[in-house]
């Protein structure tokens, strides 16, 4: 028989944690070492004492609370996610994953039941990379990806740093902060797209992240008057940038299957209603689970930018900033959460994430997988956020499930 965790104590938990920086419109703002961030930290280092975790903070503000096994020599299982939010975002994103990973150590405690191997949850420090950039910083560390020091240099827009701000509201560990021994990682994460919900399932059993590449990109043309520049005198960075916008659509609408693209911001200066856009600012962004897919992207919107600046007649310069491969997860791993969702007579099915997360850093160092609930409306990151209660403890229960299946494998079980 599959265990089972209680939905009530989970639902209490999550609503109280979620006053923590409550918006008027049913979100949460706590980025990234913010105040509120601070008190979320607070209620859940106490929460996980209470249910007698053992709790050690690492150099990034990475929390870990440590349930022992019967043997403590072999290497933990770790379950979490994040707690960071974006600016007035959702109530589910990431806190599910690091509540129901603390659910999952009371279930055990209330049932008195030990596992083979320790169980360890994690929060990890900025996930959401609002504040402070990149993204999923903490779990980077760890595994390896970013150096201590880099992380502690990031700024946010008022310059003050993240070592700075991690120090002030006490989150700076003791812990080195560095992959070390891991049976195997586990995260449940609302899926914030919209194909669980359109299927009318509700769990998804995920076999890997999109990769993806960034750009930095700018057109650099001339400001004249509006009015008496003639058309064909013009040099004008906001046209060449808007064929850069048209290309994107191209692009993933011949690229391959799954390949999608966006260009989410651009900075027009001077940005005026009479005055030619002198110079324009925009990133791009493409994302496929076939990483020659992404290449081949990068590559044609490398063109794109260069043959619109030259009908416009201005000059380009444009950056690959960051690039990640994509991740397959490991089999065994998704097994058992697929295993799990089956002894739970769950309605699942496997998919692909398009967006990364912490698991997407930690497949690079242990064996790894992601049990996704459905996003109404295909939502996340607004406080529009929403997730049906019972998917979120459905979600859980696999979690649950496929944590105690590995937490109870000895050394050549595998
Ligand atoms: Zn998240």
């Amino acid at each position: 028989m599959p265990r089972t965790i209680s939905s009530e104590r989970f639902r209490d938990r999550f609503d109280r944690f979620n006053d923590i920086g409550a918006t008027d419109r049913g979100g949460v703002n706590r980025p990234a070492l913010s105040d509120e961030n601070e008190r979320a930290r607070d209620t859940l280092v106490e929460w996980f004492e209470d249910a007698g975790l053992s709790v050690r903070v690492d150099e990034v503000g990475n929390i870990f609370g440590r349930r022992e096994g019967k043997k403590n020599d072999l290497s933990p299982v770790l379950i979490g996610s994040h707690v960071d939010s974006q600016y007035n975002g959702g109530r589910y994103d990431g806190v599910i994953g690091v509540l129901g990973s603390l659910e999952i150590i009371e279930t055990l405690n209330d049932a008195g039941v030990g596992t083979e191997r320790p169980i360890e949850v994690v929060s990890w420090s900025n996930e959401e990379g609002v504040r402070f950039q990149p993204d999923m910083l903490g779990s980077g560390t760890f595994t390896g990806k970013f150096d201590v020091e880099f992380a502690y240099s990031r700024k946010d827009k008022d310059g003050r740093t993240f070592g700075e701000e991690l120090e002030r509201i006490g989150y700076r560990g003791e812990e080195p902060c560095e992959p070390r021994d891991l049976h195997c990682y586990l995260e449940l994460h609302v899926e914030q797209g919209p194909k669980l919900e359109r299927a009318g399932l509700g769990v998804g059993v995920v076999e890997g992240v999109y990769g993806f590449v960034w750009f930095d990109a700018a057109f650099e043309g001339s400001a004249d008057h509006a009015g008496p520049t003639p058309m064909h005198l013009r040099h004008d960075a906001l046209v060449a940038t808007s064929d850069v916008i048209e290309a994107v659509r191209r692009i993933t609408g011949t690229g391959g299957d799954d390949l999608v693209g966006t260009i989410g911001s651009v900075d027009v200066s001077p940005n005026a209603i009479n005055v030619i856009p002198e110079r324009v600012e925009f990133t791009v962004d493409f994302r496929s689970y076939d990483d020659g897919t992404v290449d081949r992207a990068a590559d044609r919107i490398r063109e794109e930018i260069d043959h619109a600046a030259k009908r416009e007649g201005i000059g380009a310069e444009h950056e690959e900033i960051m690039r990640i491969e994509s991740q397959s997860f490991d089999d065994a791993v998704v097994d058992a959460v697929a295993d799990a969702a089956d002894d739970l007579d769950a309605d699942a099915t496997r998919l692909v994430s398009g967006a990364g997360h912490d698991a997407s850093y930690l497949n690079r160092v242990c064996p790894t997988g992601m049990i996704f609930v459905p996003s109404v409306g295909g939502v996340s990151h607004t406080e529009d956020e929403f997730t049906e209660w019972d998917d979120v403890v459905t979600g859980a229960n696999v979690l649950l499930n496929a944590t105690v299946e590995k937490a109870n494998e000895r050394p050549g079980d595998e």
